[in-house]
């Protein structure tokens, strides 16, 4: 496996950070996770678009101009001969002392990973997904913005660490004030009497490329708008459907949550229709931005 690391392509044994470096130290820095289908990257400019405003959030300067990056990923997936796979694109803040002070790191890193991903095993896009409800609140917004794809994800995991000592494979997290804002990797969108509802930003949640590619493209395409509103977990109980989306885990449905069925208990015919939609457009050719 060969790994983009700061302008070169290195071997995997040889693709390694200092444990100086303040993304190991504090988990400074940002990233994205990146899908390949048939040997086209899906929506890589609204990838780099995130990467590059997440950075700017942080007072992160990018290690490289944003067509070098593009580039990059492409020589990283010509370099593992990867058609099918994910991508992890990452800016570290760099190397400096042992402060928080990030201005004292004088050069961000990037790195570039492709490889292969399954989230989730091939049976729960079929049968649907157990989640439950995380008593964890999500990061409100005034301490870090869910919107901003840094790598510090504990809230996530510690979420994630919650769904799995519940028997469930992921949690959805509300905010302060209660309302649903996403899961631990993924979005979240119900189905109530043929209309689709998903979090609105404001609720605090990242703004999922795969969750606007449903809004925009997806979900027209069967006829329905998306309305995106403040959303309570008791409509997600007593929603007719209830799916995530997410680059890595696409769309999948979700058919309990804490161990009380949603609808019929399977995958509903709104979400197997985007689902359809989905695998339709990427055999079409990857959508591009
Ligand atoms: N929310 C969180 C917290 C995530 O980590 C992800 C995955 N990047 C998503 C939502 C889904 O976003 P996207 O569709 O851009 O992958």
């Amino acid at each position: 496996m060969q790994i983009w690391l700061d302008g070169k392509l290195v071997p995997k044994h040889e693709a390694l950070v200092s444990v100086f470096d303040h993304g190991l130290l504090y988990g400074d820095g940002c990233f994205e996770g990146i899908r390949t289908y048939g040997g086209r990257v899906m929506k890589l400019q609204s990838h780099l678009t995130r990467l590059y405003e997440s950075a700017a959030h942080l007072r992160l300067t990018p290690p490289f101009p944003r067509e070098v990056i593009e580039d990059a990923v492409q020589k990283t997936l010509a370099a593992n001969e990867l058609r099918e796979g994910y991508i992890r694109l990452v800016f570290t803040r760099g190397v400096g002392g042992l402060g928080l002070s990030p201005f004292k790191c004088p050069k961000a890193s990037a790195f570039i990973i492709a490889d292969r991903i399954d989230l989730y095993a091939r049976s729960a896009y079929d049968s649907g997904l157990a989640v439950i409800i995380a008593n964890r609140p999500r990061v409100p917004r005034a301490c870090l913005d869910p919107a901003i794809k840094s790598l510090n994800y504990l809230n996530n995991i510690l979420a994630k660490v919650e769904a799995i000592d519940r028997g469930a494979m992921e949690a959805i997290m509300l905010n302060l004030q209660g309302e649903v804002t996403e899961g631990t990797g993924d979005n979240v969108f119900l189905v109530k009497n043929g209309q689709l509802v998903t979090p609105s930003v404001e609720s605090g949640l990242l703004h999922g490329v795969t969750r606007r590619f449903v809004m925009s493209d997806l979900a027209p395409a069967i006829g329905k708008h998306v309305v995106e509103r403040a959303v309570r977990p008791e409509e997600l109980f007593k929603a007719d459907e209830v799916f995530l989306t997410g680059t890595a885990a696409e769309i999948i449905g979700v058919t309990s949550i804490n161990k009380e069925v949603v609808g019929r208990g399977q995958v509903g015919p709104v979400t197997r229709a985007l689902m359809a939609g989905f695998a339709a457009r990427i055999a079409r050719g990857v959508p591009e931005d």
